[in-house]
């Protein structure tokens, strides 16, 4: 009879390789989820090196030793090559450590070198008991209790290069300090009209330079797996660059991967790109490599989530399959996945050996579409020129507007749709301050200039507003339409928006001129927008969130203090479940569930037992609209009550700040990958006998477009927030990393 195997009964986890910022969120996930599944957990110290060491290395931890690392860059377990693991003994030394300590399963979160590593210790773990056995340095009773090992690994690396997973953790943030760094330096370069090449890190993958060109809006990109298709591929880079300065652009910005090569494998460096600039083109150029920088900092939100719900993962794993071949644990297209550990990395290794032999046409296949897609989008975006429209092809005149408020990212969208527009052939207009702005025909044509620089600039330069028109005003409306001719309108906003437009169909039967398509675009930091997983603006948002709550924590060190932090959202507990995540609130109050009086009541005596225990600091996130009564000045005022004098509380509403600032990365690339499907989708609507208004969004990593008339079917009635809505899913394990009443976040 074939016997299915027990359940480990403990863990360990370490980080290998080279670090990446949201490792700490990933150590401290696995190492509460796995306490949470009654697990015995360690830590293992200085990556594998410290199972090789054993004794101090490999130390049992508590909910608290992986209390107040969430918000650290690099990892507090530490890393080191180890070039004892490298060898059959020093394997079997750890070995020995595990069996010592009765350990049955290994979490590692490392780049693939540590991957295979750990992968090879696994597959020879039985050689190694019977060797141990053998040398008399276990007795066979260890060994048959210890006689299975399950691996599951998770990706810590900054490059994004593996497969396995869409994101690595460490990536996002790696593009935050890049785009940093990038923003900085375009300030300084349109200043004085100088050319900049910068390098950032990249040996086999053109991730963190194609997207970082994205977001930032940069010129010129070199990657490794698609070099320039010319041999003088020097001359085309400076003509784009000149014909760039000719129609007036104050900054050149050319972004190298460290791996980047010629048609023929020859490495172009970042060096030779400047010689270039500075030779041939005669500007004045610097060179800045960001080396390391790009490896520090605090880690961004979403590698915070990222890392707290694969390490989760992994614990659930380790959990429910153990034994059994190792497993990757990764993100694809916003679901959590296992994979087969060992093929995750011959695919990566394949991509590497698919550039040396200077086959990229394969190399990029295998990156995936939408890494295609993103290297077409910015051969479009650093054009000086748009193409010529096709002979004999029906210009259309396409609107862009927004409604509802600001929501970083919408800029980026706006250059993105006008040069895309332009480019195909047709024209773009602009119209000014939301519906307000469309009744009083303020409207305007955009060139291919009109949008420079809007790559990083937040707010929402066309103006936006949360008017709703009524009655006439759409009749105004109508009149805009007819007077500009327009073919089709993107609507770049929020609610507002979505509901404007679904109107637009009724009130035409009135106002004929109102029947043109409509695509409706989510751009909303509250994120409650139906038919898409996320809205631009939302990510933005969260680490502006996050970095505060960061801020607030740390003023309270020294102090026993709890703060409520209040966040917006309106009807939607998304940023504060969210950002609830990523800070280590041990409570979240949502919108979606309420509060209720045993809820506050319960809430405030985990505290107490917190605090009485020795802990230092409480933090407790609601939405906006969690309870009408029960709000943030509410809940303040009765913990501080209820506190019996063993906690302060302060009350933080952090309002308009959430909304403000440069875009994120991420929003910027989804705002332009959102902008140009979009866009393409109104054209064919505009083109075609039936036209169809829509909404768009990401629906598991897809672009999918829903009819507009869907639109009222997806909400709630009496709130802003759509029917559906995943996120709601990670409550529990919300629930799990905050552990209510412990001592430390
Ligand atoms: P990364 O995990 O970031 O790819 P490395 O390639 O440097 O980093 O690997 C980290 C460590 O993993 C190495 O120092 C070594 O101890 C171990 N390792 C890597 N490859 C192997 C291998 N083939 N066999 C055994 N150990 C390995």
């Amino acid at each position: 009879m074939l016997r299915t195997p027990q359940r480990p009964t403990s863990l360990a986890v370490l980080t290998s390789g080279g670090d990446a910022a949201g490792m700490n969120a990933a150590v401290r996930a696995v190492v509460r989820a796995g306490l949470d599944a009654n697990l015995t957990v360690y830590t293992v110290y200085e990556g594998l090196q410290g199972l090789v060491d054993g004794g101090d290395r490999i130390r049992r931890a508590t909910s608290e030793s992986v209390g107040g690392i969430l918000h650290q860059g690099g990892t507090v377990l530490g890393t080191a090559r180890s070039d004892d693991f490298r060898t059959p003994e020093g394997r079997r030394r750890a070995a020995k450590n595990l069996v010592e300590l009765g350990v049955e399963a290994l979490v590692v979160i490392g780049g693939d070198g540590s991957l295979t590593g750990a992968n090879l210790f696994k597959e020879e773990w039985k050689d190694h008991l019977d060797g141990l056995v053998a040398a008399g340095e276990i007795d066979k009773e260890m060994a048959q209790a210890s006689r299975r090992l399950t691996l599951v690994g998770m990706v810590g690396s900054i490059d994004n290069d593996m497969f396995g997973t869409d994101m690595t953790i460490g990536a996002d943030t790696a593009l935050h300090r890049i785009i940093e760094a990038l923003d900085a330096i375009h300030s300084t370069a349109s200043s004085h009209q100088r050319a900049f090449v910068v390098e950032v890190m990249g040996r086999n993958c053109g991730y963190l330079a194609l997207m970082s060109g994205i977001a930032a809006g940069a010129n010129w990109v070199l990657i490794p797996e698609n070099p320039p298709e010319e041999d003088d591929w020097e001359e085309s880079m400076m003509n784009a660059l000149r014909a760039g300065r000719a129609i007036g652009r104050r900054l050149n910005t050319v972004v190298v991967a460290e791996g980047a090569q010629d048609k023929h494998g020859n490495p172009i460096t970042a060096e030779y790109v400047r010689s270039v600039l500075a030779d041939r083109l005669g500007e004045d150029t610097r060179l800045t490599s960001l080396g390391h920088v790009q490896r520090g900092g605090a880690p961004s939100a979403f590698d915070r989530y990222l890392s707290t719900v694969l390490g989760y993962a992994a614990v659930e794993q380790v959990v429910t399959s153990p034994g059994g071949e190792a497993q990757l644990i990764g993100l694809k297209e916003h679901q959590i996945i296992s994979s087969p550990l060992m093929e995750c990395v011959e695919q990566t290794r394949a991509v590497a050996d698919r550039i040396a032999e200077r086959d990229y046409e394969t190399a990029m296949e295998m990156r995936g579409g939408s890494f295609r897609d993103s290297f077409n989008m910015l051969k479009t975006m650093v054009r000086a020129q748009p193409h010529d429209p096709e002979p004999g092809q029906r210009r259309l005149r396409l609107g862009i507007i927004h409604a509802g408020a600001p929501a970083p990212g919408m800029n980026p969208a706006v250059r993105v749709a006008v040069r895309v527009g332009i480019d195909k052939g047709h024209q773009m207009f602009a119209i000014r301050n939301g519906f307000r702005g469309f009744e009083a025909g303020d409207i305007h044509e955009m060139d291919w200039m009109s949008a420079n620089g809007w790559a990083s600039r937040g707010g929402a330069e066309l103006g936006t507003s949360r008017h709703q028109p009524r009655g006439r005003h759409f009749a105004q409306i109508a009149e805009s339409i007819e007077k500009f001719q327009l073919d089709g309108l993107l609507m770049i906003g929020g609610w507002v928006g979505y509901q404007i437009a679904s109107q637009f169909k009724e009130e035409a039967e009135q106002y004929p001129d109102l029947n043109i398509p409509v695509v409706c675009f989510p751009a909303a930091i509250n994120n409650d927008l139906p038919g898409s997983e996320v809205a631009i603006g939302a990510d933005t948002a969260l680490n502006n969130i996050v970095s505060d709550v960061d801020k607030i924590k740390q003023s309270a060190v020294a102090s026993g203090r709890c703060f409520v932090v209040e966040v917006m959202g309106r009807d939607c507990g998304y940023l504060a479940l969210m950002s609830g995540l990523a800070t280590g609130a041990e409570r979240v109050y949502l919108p979606e569930e309420g509060i209720s009086l045993a809820d506050l009541e319960a809430d405030v005596n985990s505290l107490k037992i917190g605090f009485r225990l020795g802990k230092r600091l409480g933090l407790v996130i609601t939405s906006e609209n969690s309870d009408p009564v029960y709000e943030s000045g509410f809940i303040k005022q009765l913990f501080e009550r209820e506190s019996e004098g063993l906690f302060s509380v302060r009350q933080s509403i952090l309002g308009h700040i959430q909304q403000g600032g440069d875009p994120s990365p991420f929003d910027r690339i989804q705002a332009t990958r959102f902008a140009s499907k979009s866009l393409e989708y109104l054209i064919d609507q505009a083109l075609s006998d039936a036209p169809q208004s829509a909404f768009m969004g990401l629906q598991h990593g897809r672009i999918v477009f829903t009819p507009l008339v869907e639109f009222p079917n997806l909400i709630e009635t009496d709130v802003h927030r759509p029917k559906d809505q995943s996120w709601l899913s990670l409550m529990p394990l919300a629930k799990v990393m905050g552990r209510p009443g412990s001592q430390a976040l």
